[in-house]
């Protein structure tokens, strides 16, 4: 039997080896030459169907999920990998008091012109959205180990996180029984920190070093995987399996509303999150239970924008090679950009950004604080995905200033009572300031609460 998800390199089409040979295809085989490798799961409109029956994300969307396909094709069947999830999910109930099951969405009553409707991540595993991408990594972990094709010694488990994808991480390692090697910054919150070692976590801390670009932890995680741990990562070039388990958020959504939104808000730091509920609306879309995706707003706060800027840097190209006439900003833009006329000027430059991706996405040169420190990642590792999905919806890029990231926190608090953080309320936060400099028609509107207030 062989499932509806196959995987594939988006950068130069490469399939990976098949996985009874090579069963971690967590990276493309050809990475390593500048280009935007990238392994993602790709689902066959034609051999699946979009789930109508209730059940816990990871059951009732399996037959949607790379990690369902893996355990197909390496003959544990769809027992062998129910199986699977129903022991994970006793342990993970065990372990954090919780497994993962369908969370929230909620409409909060804001004093805003715009139908908002909230989905609440903050009580799923480990107190966020992240550990929807590692469960999806972990399930192929365990169909690789019981279709016994693990090497031994186990392989331990390594990941580069500020605090929420770092928790999720040790709860599931902790639930699965795997060493997990946990990179956290200087400023990582000291509760987080024994949370992590109380899991059984190795925590090093990473500090950074004057005059060295890029995240220190992220150099010391590359590192471990070199030397043989498996990538247990929320960015999707270091592991593109992490992008399975994530799109069961939009899945979810898409399965809970009772009307399509016309406007997403995704707050974005590596981009995992925005790149997988994307690809989630992409495959809805494909399969008929969604007839068409939202507009894609994707939120950064001023401190750290990389992902703005290379929209407009995309923008000025296409600007300076068409004889259309282009609007300034906003939907007016966004929408020349998808009109047929200039979408595949704009698919070129797409084209060339995956070729050359240091070029058009540097890292960001100044590390910046904000009180959403959970996005300041100062490199938008699935860049691309988003930076498509925003062109092709007529989406585009909010830059939040450090007044709104707070009033959003203590909006999306008071109105909702649900106990997020900055970093999860930041996507609502570019809500907020679109809504006060948008003058069209009351719209309706969807965020993100995805992280749990320490
Ligand atoms: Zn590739």
């Amino acid at each position: 039997m062989i499932g509806a998800v196959s995987l594939r390199c988006e950068a130069c089409g490469h399939v990976p080896t098949r996985l009874v040979d090579a069963p971690y295809p967590f990276v493309c085989e050809r990475a390593g030459d500048g280009a935007d490798h990238l392994v993602a799961p790709w689902l066959d409109p034609h051999r699946a169907v979009f789930p109508t029956d209730e059940g816990r994300p990871f059951v009732r969307h399996r037959h949607l999920l790379h990690a369902h396909a893996a355990a197909l094709t390496l003959g544990l069947g769809d027992a062998g990998y129910l199986a699977i999830e129903e022991r994970l999910h006793r342990a993970l109930t065990e372990v954090d008091g919780r497994g993962f099951v369908t969370t929230p969405l909620v409409r909060g009553d804001f004093p805003l012109p715009h139908e908002v409707w909230v989905k609440d991540e903050t009580n799923n595993v480990g107190g966020s959205h992240k550990g929807r991408h590692l469960f999806g990594v972990l399930l192929h972990l365990e169909v690789v180990r019981a279709a016994g094709l693990e090497p031994s010694p186990a392989p331990r488990l390594a990941i580069a996180s500020c605090g929420n994808a770092a928790l999720a991480a040790a709860v599931l390692a902790r639930a699965a029984n795997r060493a997990l090697a946990v990179m956290v910054p200087t400023d990582a919150h000291p509760n987080v920190l024994a949370r992590l070692r109380h899991l059984g976590a190795d925590v090093r801390v990473c500090a950074r070093e004057d005059g060295v670009l890029g995240d220190p932890t992220v150099a010391a995680f590359r590192a471990a995987v070199a030397e043989g741990a498996l990538p247990f990562a929320c960015q999707g070039p270091e592991c593109g399996l992490t992008l399975d388990g994530g799109k069961t958020l939009g899945f979810e959504i898409v399965a809970q509303q009772a009307a399509p939104f016309e406007r997403v808000f995704v707050q974005v730091g590596g981009g995992a999150l925005g790149s997988s509920l994307a690809r989630a609306f992409d495959d809805a879309v494909a399969l008929g239970a969604l007839p068409t995706r939202p507009r894609f707003m994707t939120v950064q706060t001023e401190a750290v924008a990389p992902l703005a800027a290379a929209y407009e840097r995309i923008v000025e190209v296409v600007r300076a090679r068409t004889f259309h006439p282009l609007p300034q900003r906003g939907d007016a833009l966004a929408d020349a950009l998808r009109d047929e006329a200039v979408a595949p000027l704009v698919e070129a430059v797409l084209a060339e950004v995956v070729v050359d991706r240091p070029h058009w996405l540097p890292i960001w040169p100044h590390p910046g604080h904000s009180a959403a420190h959970g996005i300041l990642d100062d490199e938008t590792y699935d860049a691309v995905a988003l930076l498509r999905a925003m062109f092709t919806t007529g989406g585009w890029p909010i830059v939040v200033d450090e007044a709104t990231v707070l009033e959003a926190e203590s909006l999306g608090r008071s109105v909702t009572s649900i106990d997020a953080d900055a970093t999860g309320t930041a996507g609502f936060a570019g809500l907020l300031a679109w809504s006060r400099a948008h003058q069209g028609a009351p719209e309706r509107t969807l965020a993100l609460f995805t992280g749990a207030r320490r």
